[in-house]
């Protein structure tokens, strides 16, 4: 789905409203209209890929830079104590709008996010056993 059919492809072209709140040669940023916390944005290549798996090295990493850029920015006008870099790569993941974007979530000492898992200690050998799978090892 691209173009016509993409609601980021219409912001990234204007035919669909955004606060718009920086953009360069590759990239668009905007606020998402759903803030996890004040200041919630999301960066945007102009180019559409569905997803982290489909985008191009070189949107990657202007989408990254822009992420890092608007980061350092919400340090500084907004005060934001931390950030949340967050993408979703499939609909498993969360992810329900299918044009590649970074999350941006300026967080706050008193905000109410939570981590969504709760951290224990795996299986060392069940780890293990992944990672050598990872790695292309067989067994
Ligand atoms: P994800 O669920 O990771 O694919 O993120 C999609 C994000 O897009 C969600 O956080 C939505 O709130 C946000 N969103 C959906 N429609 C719009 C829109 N028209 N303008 C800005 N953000 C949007
Ligand atoms: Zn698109």
């Amino acid at each position: 789905m691209a173009g016509a059919d993409c609601l980021f492809c219409g912001i990234v072209d204007g035919s669909i409203p955004s606060q718009t709140i920086d953009s360069d040669e590759h990239t668009v940023a905007f606020m998402d209209i759903n803030p996890a916390t004040p200041g919630h944005a999301l960066v945007v290549p102009r180019g559409h890929s569905a997803d982290l798996l489909e985008i191009s090295a070189e949107d990657l990493t202007a989408t990254t830079l822009a992420a890092q850029r608007l980061s350092r920015r919400m340090k500084d006008v907004l005060g934001a104590d931390g950030i949340n870099l967050i993408n979703a790569c499939g609909a498993t993941a969360w992810q329900t709008v299918f044009h590649f974007h970074i999350h941006v979530v300026p967080r706050y000492q008193d905000d109410p996010l939570k981590l969504p898992w709760v951290p224990e200690a795996g299986d060392p050998d069940e780890i293990a056993a992944i990672a050598a799978r990872l790695r292309g090892e067989n067994g």
